[in-house]
């Protein structure tokens, strides 16, 4: 049993730019051996994600688009992948969105477009990917999400992204009973706060990055590249056992 993942093939969805965790996922994979197939929504961050998987000069990285708003964009991408690599042995689902003005202020005033939209880009996808994901383990697999606390507790501003991750969170559970005789594991990852291009969006952010600094049992904030080797940890057979499960890599703070 080892992390070398030399050999395998990951799929990372969600890279935006640099900060983004799948990017600190992205690089924990590369690091391990891995090869990378990256996927993006819009062409706004085509060239930003292009540029990226490009500075790892590794031999067979694709980047290929993928709105998760859409099924036929969906099973597009996944037959691109299944004609370029045959067969693949995790993904790493790095999505979510919600409007800006729903994550301020108090959950009560969340509009039903703005729940709902919350809902299919940042919960139902990872069902849609998994589906169509796990149709290429045929090896086996493991597939990481991504959560936050939010989604177990309220937490000012977060509002309906919380909704969402709970959601999310009994996705996981669920699609890990769906796959596991397959072979394939499922589960999540819940990051303390990381300054990324979403994490902006939510209200009074600065306060929550200065709440983990100095209540959290690590007392500092939570990396991507902690992210990204927790992943790595989940997506190698040292994990073998573990499936429908939530890793916290928060400094500790859920334990308070
Ligand atoms: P990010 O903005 O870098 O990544 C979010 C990604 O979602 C972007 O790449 C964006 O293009 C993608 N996305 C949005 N709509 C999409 C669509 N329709 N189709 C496909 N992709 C779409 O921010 P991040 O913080 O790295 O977020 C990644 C994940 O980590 C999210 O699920 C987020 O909720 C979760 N997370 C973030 C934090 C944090 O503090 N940053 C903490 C815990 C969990």
């Amino acid at each position: 049993m080892s992390l070398s993942l030399a050999g395998k093939t990951y799929v990372v969805m969600g890279v935006a730019n640099k900060r983004s965790i799948a990017w600190g996922i992205a690089r924990s994979l590369h690091n391990a051996g891995a090869r990378l197939i990256f996927t993006y929504a819009g062409e706004r961050i085509e060239s930003s994600v292009r540029e990226l998987a490009n500075s790892l000069e590794a031999e067979g990285t694709l980047v290929l688009p993928c709105d998760v708003t859409s099924d036929e964009a969906i099973s597009t991408c996944f037959a691109e992948i299944k004609e370029a690599v045959g067969t693949i042995h995790g993904l790493a689902h790095c999505i979510a969105f919600a409007k800006t003005e729903e994550l301020k202020g108090e959950f009560v005033n969340t509009s039903r477009d703005g729940f709902l939209l919350a809902q299919n880009i940042s919960s139902y996808s990872l069902t849609a990917v998994a589906k169509q994901a796990s149709g290429l383990m045929a090896e086996g697999g493991s597939i990481v999400t991504l959560t936050y606390i939010g989604g177990e507790r309220a937490i000012p501003n977060y509002n309906v992204m919380g909704v969402a991750k709970a959601s999310l969170d009994a996705s996981v559970r669920y699609l890990a009973a769906d796959l596991g005789k397959h072979g394939i594991r499922v589960n999540s990852i819940s990051a303390g706060p990381i300054r990324t291009l979403s994490a902006k969006a939510i209200g009074e952010f600065n306060l929550i990055l200065s709440e983990i600094e100095e209540r959290a049992p690590l007392r500092r904030t939570t990396t991507p590249e902690e992210v990204g080797d927790t992943a790595i940890f989940l997506f190698s057979d040292l994990s073998r056992g573990i499936t429908g499960e939530n890793i916290h890599v928060d400094s500790g703070f859920h334990i308070l």
